[in-house]
């Protein structure tokens, strides 16, 4: 049986990007030169109802399960078996204490061939931030912090609250024309960055460190079967200390399993080194 290589996977094929907020600026380029697909976006399909960035309808999933269902309900809604999407989340960095982070999750699923590649970028580059405030002086300090207008910000009555919404405050004069509107009402303003792509370009440098990082991915072939999306399923720890050989907590060996074939490759010492320094050791340095 002659094995197929990556590019028959993919080439030639029309893949659907599942966005409503221009993500394709991001994504389509580095599919297009790596795959060798055509891009496509509908703007007829409704992703928006698996949740929104500003906070109308409520995310019921995680993130990894409402990428893959924005894959599957677009392909269902149209003729294309080959998609991707991404989803974000933003919030507390989970390890960086006083850090806000974005977490991308980017997944072509791949219906012809039975694939489902995804790829995450974790980072603290992100302007997310909302505040209830009182004043215009504090509505310029927040939208200098969070780079506006080159970002975003949308304005409400409060945070629990979406009746009386300012999305698309284009430069300084609508924010706060927009700003004295609900002020003027409610005595403040909810006012937070609009994490939403299109209004976000750090977040779509974001979007595109992750699919790069799928590319990646996608790119590397099981040496058994060539099916793309041969990637890291395990990390096993126990690299020996360098004093006194015990197992520390550091990885002894990646393992990578095809996901089509089964085929499992141990990568051992994957950091180029057969010992780890003492003072990662749990008996050496407690
Ligand atoms: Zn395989
Ligand atoms: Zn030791």
């Amino acid at each position: 049986m002659n094995k197929k290589s990556h590019t028959d996977y993919f080439k030639g094929r029309q893949l659907l990007i599942v966005t409503k907020h221009e993500k394709e600026k991001a994504i389509a380029p580095i599919l297009e030169k790596w795959l060798g697909v055509k891009c496509i976006v509908d703007h007829t399909l409704d992703t928006d109802l698996l949740g929104t960035f500003t906070g109308e309808l409520e995310r019921a999933d995680d993130p990894l399960s409402t990428v893959r269902k924005k894959c599957m309900m677009a392909m269902e809604q149209s003729k294309y078996d080959l998609a991707i999407a991404s989803e974000g989340s933003f919030g507390a960095h989970p390890s960086i204490f006083f850090s806000t982070a974005d977490d991308e999750i980017v997944m072509l699923v791949d219906k012809k061939n039975n694939l489902e590649i995804y790829s995450r970028e974790l980072s603290t580059e992100t302007n997310f931030n909302a505040k209830q405030i009182h004043s215009v002086d504090e509505l310029i300090a927040f939208a200098n912090e969070t780079k506006f207008p080159s970002h975003g910000l949308i304005l409400r009555k409060n945070k629990d609250d979406f009746t009386l919404i300012f999305k698309d405050n284009r430069n300084r004069r609508t924010l706060i024309s927009h700003f004295n509107k609900i002020q003027k009402s409610y005595g403040s303003v909810y006012v937070e960055t609009d994490m939403r792509a299109m209004n976000n370009p750090t977040r779509m440098k974001i979007i595109k460190a992750a699919t790069k990082k799928l590319i990646h991915k996608i790119l590397s072939v099981c040496p058994n079967c060539n099916t793309p999306g041969f990637s890291i399923t395990e990390v096993k720890q126990g690299l020996p200390c360098e004093i006194c050989h015990a197992p520390t907590r550091s990885p002894l060996s990646y393992l990578y399993n095809c996901k089509k074939c089964n085929h499992l490759k141990e990568d051992k010492y994957p950091h180029k080194k057969n010992w780890e320094d003492p003072m990662y050791c749990d008996y050496c340095n407690p």
